[in-house]
């Protein structure tokens, strides 16, 4: 994925930051837990495509 769209994007939620997990493919909001799937490159930013993160997915 383009980095310099972490720039641009925010969460649809809170409006924050996003984090890119690299190895899990997918856009991390802290603020809120969820972390948003990328598919294709494409970040799906969108509230029910995200998951509460896991224990071990905030740990990375
Ligand atoms: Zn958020």
């Amino acid at each position: 994925m383009d980095h310099r769209l972490l720039d641009i994007i925010a969460c649809p939620v809170c409006g924050g930051k996003l984090a890119f997990n690299k190895e899990r493919q997918q856009l991390i909001c802290n603020l809120d837990s969820l972390a948003y799937p990328v598919r294709d490159g494409i970040p799906v930013l969108l509230e029910n495509e995200a998951h509460k993160l896991t224990q071990d997915e905030k740990a990375s």
